[in-house]
């Protein structure tokens, strides 16, 4: 180094005599580090080494607490909670419900939790907070009881969204507020329960994974069902009092579903030798969940009563719909998406909401995708690297053998080695095959549940379409959040005819949400016909985003009637005729809450498919047509047809 003259730091002798000359970067150094001192100081935060942040071991929750601890869970629709937790309250623990997250929790979220996190995690945080807040203030548990007694389960993930924060937020939500201590239990994503976090106070065993299932499923399709009847009721409020109802069935059914009791037959014995299941019991409660019939029967039960007690009228003309977005932001039914759902209907909508199942699919598909990009790439078990990395005597640098990675701790096998490459293809399979079935097995369930509840309930989506519709917008490798999800089921839903309008939901400071909006403008401009709106979610500004929503609605509503005019018209009959055909005594079957109506290319709306519908049946009996050919239609004195079309478009 080169000392410079100009420094103004002092020289000091060495031990030979000589004198150092003083660097200029030392001397700039210290300056930086004085003034980087003081500045600390200024800003009151103390100078030290630095602390790196790890992970808080979680006290356990033991078996012997199960029914002492009560387990708290939110997050999804109040159907869905409530049956998971009678599901779980058959397995024998304590289980409560954390309410649907409103404003005030927002705040508290806000208050004490970090900045800039997505909308959802406010909402959810604030609300644990808040819950806790009342048992102590409200209700009067002490502090001590409150953390002994209590614990939170949540989801847990990595990746790029914030998923993968909110147990820190929790816990760092939890401390501000003065309930430092108080338990919080992860759910991966990926990879199940953090087992050795709460040793076996949870379970993570088949009966936890059939009842959960099976609860979210009836969750699932209870709510798709509700959503399709609820605006074409005779009666007000009956729909929400029918499936009240048909919840407390399915309730009692969860809870005393006892897996345990399940007969191990010679079949189950057979299968526990090659299935992936852990012995006998296991495998015969697997073949009872696939071929036995108890929650179907339940959901019989459900729709002889929905078909009994509820009355409809099929020919209001109503748009359809499509919620998607966020994961959290499409499903909660509270302030956390601005109450979008009650907001729909009252507009005069009707809502098709999105059945977690297709969330549990998109992660078993793709899993499948990213076992199918690393093939040849996984590490094989452990072997000795006995190949010793040869000289290039070019260059001097090493190699080792074709496919070894010359760690010796894993490695792909070489080319020749053809016993290794068999069994490292063997296993591909047997991967594949895992996740493929899986997704079978649930679909079986969940088609089987639907079926059993009236078929009304659409189909999970085919993942391999959404990933081929999605992929050419947005990479279908991106992971976090919907991924694809959002773009793929906007083109689906549109393309296939099954809603008139879609919305999408997404959070504030949702990055992956953020990703997708930008592509879904490559979305709109490749397909015309779509009406998409996103709608940004947050504690604030319901009104420019209901206003917003209604826009896009008055459109979907001009679509909505068209449709419906050219379907009277096609009739043959006049509106009028149709609904007095309807009224008849001997035609309570076209009133009823779960029938069929036939899905037509290039109709989306119920009134207009049903019309259709009707319009063939009495064909068929020889009802006489009436007088309007298609340019009278709408205009044809019909006191209820003027009003259903205008209504239909206001
Ligand atoms: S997907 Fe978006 S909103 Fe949801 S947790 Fe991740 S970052 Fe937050």
């Amino acid at each position: 180094m080169v000392a410079n003259a100009t420094t103004t730091a002092k020289s000091t002798p060495s031990e030979s005599g000589t004198v150092a000359l003083p660097l200029l970067r030392d001397s700039i150094d210290a300056t930086i580090a004085a003034e980087r001192e003081r500045l600390m100081k200024e800003a009151g935060l103390t100078v030290g080494p630095v602390q790196h942040f790890k992970r808080p071991v979680e006290r356990n929750f033991t078996r012997s607490e199960r029914g002492k601890v009560t387990i708290w869970l939110g997050g999804l629709t109040l159907r869905h909670e409530m049956l998971i937790v009678a599901g779980l309250e058959g397995l024998g623990y304590k289980v409560g419900l954390i309410p649907t997250p409103v404003k005030a929790d927002f705040q508290a979220g806000k208050e004490f939790g970090n900045n800039g996190q997505c909308n959802p995690t406010y909402f959810t945080v604030g609300a644990l907070v808040n819950h806790l807040k009342r048992m102590r203030d409200e209700q009067g548990i002490p502090l001590e009881q409150i953390l002994n007694d209590h614990l939170f389960i949540t989801a847990g993930a990595c990746g790029p969204c914030r998923f993968g924060m909110y147990e820190a937020e929790y816990r760092l939500a939890l401390r501000n507020s003065g309930f430092d201590g108080f338990r919080v239990m992860l759910f991966q994503q990926s990879g199940g329960l953090d087992q050795a976090a709460v040793e076996a106070g949870l379970e993570f065993n088949l009966n936890f994974f059939l009842s959960l299932l099976n609860g979210m499923f009836m969750g699932d399709i209870l709510n798709e069902v509700a959503y399709q009847i609820r605006p074409y009721e005779v009666v007000p409020g009956q729909t929400n009092a029918v499936f009240d109802k048909c919840l407390k069935i399915c309730q009692e059914a969860l809870k005393k579903k006892n897996y345990d009791e399940v007969h191990q037959g010679a079949l189950a014995k057979i299968l526990a030798k090659f299935a992936p299941v852990k012995g006998p019991a296991d495998a015969a409660k697997f073949l009872d969940q696939l071929r036995g019939t108890y929650y179907a029967d339940v959901f019989a039960e459900c729709a002889k009563i929905i078909n009994e007690e509820i009355e409809v009228d099929w020919l209001r003309a109503k748009p359809i719909v499509k919620v998607t977005g966020e994961f959290w932001a499409q499903t909660t039914e509270g302030d956390g998406n601005f109450r979008m759902f009650p907001f729909l209907e009252g507009e005069g909508a009707e809502v098709l909401v999105e059945p977690v199942a297709t969330w549990i699919c998109y992660m078993l598909h793709q899993a499948g995708l990213k076992a199918g990009d690393r093939k040849g790439l996984e590490k094989t078990p452990k072997r000795q690297n006995t190949e010793m990395p040869k000289q290039d005597e070019s260059d001097g640098s090493q190699s080792v053998g074709v496919g070894d990675r010359g760690d010796g701790d894993a490695d792909r096998p070489s080319r020749w080695n053809l016993k290794a490459r068999l069994a490292a293809e063997l296993a591909f399979r047997k991967k594949m095959f895992t996740f493929d079935i899986a997704e079978k097995i649930i679909k079986h369930e969940y088609n089987k549940l639907r079926e059993a509840i009236g078929g009304t309930a659409h189909e999970l989506a085919n993942q391999l379409e959404l990933t081929r519709a999605g992929h050419p917008y947005y990479n279908s490798r991106s992971g976090g959040g919907e991924g694809h999800l959002e773009v793929a089921k906007n083109i689906y839903y549109s393309s296939k005819d099954l809603a008139h309008m879609v919305l999408s939901l997404k959070p504030f400071g949702c990055m992956p949400s953020t990703q997708s909006d930008g592509a879904q403008a490559a979305v709109v401009s490749h397909f015309k016909d779509i009406i998409y709106i996103p709608i940004e979610t947050s504690g604030e500004g319901d009104i420019n985003a209901h206003s917003r929503v209604q826009m896009a609605l008055g459109e979907a509503k001009v679509k909505c009637k068209e449709e419906f005019k050219r379907a009277i018209a096609a009739t043959g009959y006049t509106l009028e005729q149709i609904l007095e055909y309807v009224a008849r005594e001997e035609n309570r079957d076209l009133r009823r809450p779960l029938l069929h109506v036939t899905h037509r290319k290039g109709v989306v709306g119920k009134a207009a498919s049903f019309a259709l519908d009707v319009a063939e049946r009495m064909k068929k009996e020889g009802v006489a047509g009436g007088t309007n050919g298609p340019s009278e239609c709408g205009n044809n004195g019909s006191a209820r047809q003027d009003a259903e079309l205008e209504c239909a478009s206001a």
